[in-house]
């Protein structure tokens, strides 16, 4: 048995291949029903002619999948204040509407006249994202934060080719960005031009001006930005940017600090992605499913993917069923799929991550208007009190008033040979994911750290306490932290040789 990483744990389980015993099967098929069919010629059959799949009872599965379950962290476990991520608690009553019958069993093929319901949720959340976020259209489709900014960028594009500047091929990117904003411009075919921060974490204006020219499509910026600090001469970027000619792209990524406080479509910025599972509690990590829904303001409006959802009277649209007058009276309104007149075309199957938008529905129509204010509020305050708990611990990067998160660095001066990476697993002992290590890179040994606002008080003073008990570790055992995790199912990984050369298939 080979195994490299990951999967064997403490040694002890065999793996389910390891537990396969010809005959034994976890399902019970019902009786066939219809006529036997003929294999398909030979040539077309998989060598050897079966799928070489683990033969396991029933309670064997069960136990497989219950105990890899158990080996993951999660937030219903604990504290993951994976800054950047917005891990919040993902409250149960979306799932339960996301599994309403009448919503799990509807298929995009059907008649727009039949699932009215499933369009009405799409557009008033449409209408709630366009009102938090001050903008004029927003779209559904886009089904990650980075695929928002694809959509995004590819709509900025649009909008200089539409009024034939052809030349505007560079996007502007401080290097405190997240690194899809960069990714995301190679694959739109744009050059990057990075810029610096200035010392207290704002992006650098004087470089700004020095790249602000006519050659410039537009800067992409996030707000708060990476280190948890908002812009504190926004107007003045925004300026300058307009001033070019260029367009601002908003990584909204980081939204949980704003919701009913400022709107960034009023800020100046032209288009930004919205989150969905990171602000608006839709689970995420491990890959999704996600949704990243794009604003735009006026102008971009029209370079927006399609369909995005209208509700129209009837007799503006005609409705399908409007033969019977009485059903007409009945439905003077009608939800219909509108792709805007410069649109860039789709950018996803269908109507987009229903399910998850169906469940970022829940959560704000939950909360409401107020309550989205309340969750920004809170998430601001945890990460200040939980600041101002680690502050006599570690050093806190830019240290002035944080929004949703912090940076602190795993720089112990009397323990140098102590790295944030350290610290890092050795929260994994004590119970608590750790905060997002490496990232912003313009921090040294950072640790950015997110609680959310879900996070109580009691929970965020037991991770300062870890913290403060990790750093004495450091002074007296040091050892002890490089080895660490200890109690995690697996040890250090070598997570380069695991990035570089992942082994994903068991292999025998
Ligand atoms: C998470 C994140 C993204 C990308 O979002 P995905 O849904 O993971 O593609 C972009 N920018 C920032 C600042 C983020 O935190």
């Amino acid at each position: 048995m080979k195994a490299e990483f990951g999967v064997r744990c403490s040694g002890a389980e065999p793996l389910i291949y390891e537990l396969s015993k010809p005959g034994r099967t976890a399902t019970t098929l019902p009786a066939l029903d219809v006529p036997e069919a003929e294999l398909p010629p030979p040539s077309l059959l998989r060598e050897p002619d079966r799928l070489d799949l683990p033969e396991v009872s029933e309670l064997d599965l069960v136990r497989h999948y219950v105990r890899l379950s158990q080996l993951n962290w999660a937030i219903d476990i604990g504290f993951y204040p994976l800054g950047s991520c917005t891990m919040k608690y993902n409250p149960k009553v979306n799932e339960a509407a996301a599994r309403l019958p009448g919503f799990a069993y509807t298929h995009p093929y059907q008649d727009v006249h039949t699932v009215q319901g499933n369009l009405m949720v799409m557009h008033v959340l449409q209408e709630m994202l366009r009102e938090i976020g001050g903008f004029a259209a927003v779209t559904l489709q886009p089904s990650a934060g980075a695929h928002g900014e694809l959509t995004g960028v590819l709509m900025m594009r649009a909008y200089h080719l539409d009024r034939g500047e052809n030349q505007r091929t560079r996007i502007i990117v401080p290097d405190s960005a997240h690194g899809t904003n960069p990714a995301t411009t190679a694959m739109v075919g744009l050059e990057v031009v990075e810029v610096p921060s200035d010392e207290r974490g704002n992006i650098d204006l004087e470089a700004l001006r020095a790249v602000c020219d006519d050659s410039v499509c537009g800067l992409m910026l996030t707000n708060p930005n990476t280190l948890g600090l908002f812009e504190e001469r926004l107007a003045e970027v925004m300026e300058l940017i307009h001033g070019c000619g260029g367009l601002v792209y908003g990584d909204g990524a980081n939204f949980n600090a704003l919701m009913g406080i400022a709107r960034p479509g009023e800020l100046g910025f032209d288009v930004m992605h919205f989150n969905l599972h990171k602000t608006f509690s839709t689970p995420h990590g491990g890959g999704g499913p996600g949704a990243g829904a794009v604003g735009a303001v006026e102008k971009l409006a029209p370079f927006l993917p399609g369909p995005i959802v209208y509700l129209s009277r009837c007799e503006e649209v005609g409705c399908p069923r409007a033969a019977d007058p009485e059903e007409a009276e009945e439905e003077a309104t009608f939800f219909h799929l509108v792709t805007p007149l410069k649109s860039i075309g789709r950018v996803k199957a269908f109507y987009g991550n229903f399910a998850i938008l169906l469940r970022a529905y829940t959560y704000m129509r939950m909360l409401g208007a107020e309550g989205l204010r309340r969750v920004s509020e809170m998430a601001v305050l945890n990460a200040n009190y939980l600041k101002s708990q680690v502050r006599d611990i570690l050093p806190i990067s830019h240290d002035r008033t944080h929004m949703h998160e912090f940076v602190a660095k795993g720089i112990i001066p009397e323990a140098p040979d102590v790295r944030a990476l350290d610290i890092a697993k050795r929260l994994i002992d004590y119970g608590f994911h750790p905060p997002t290590n490496y990232f912003p890179l313009i921090v040294p040994e950072a640790l950015m750290i997110e609680p959310t606002e879900t996070e109580s008080k009691e929970t965020l003073d037991a991770f300062a306490a870890a913290l403060r008990s990790i750093r004495e570790e450091a002074l007296t055992d040091p050892a002890v932290l490089h080895e660490a995790p200890h109690t995690a199912p697996v040890r250090r990984l070598d997570e380069v040789r695991a990035a570089r050369q992942p082994v994903l298939r068991w292999q025998p």
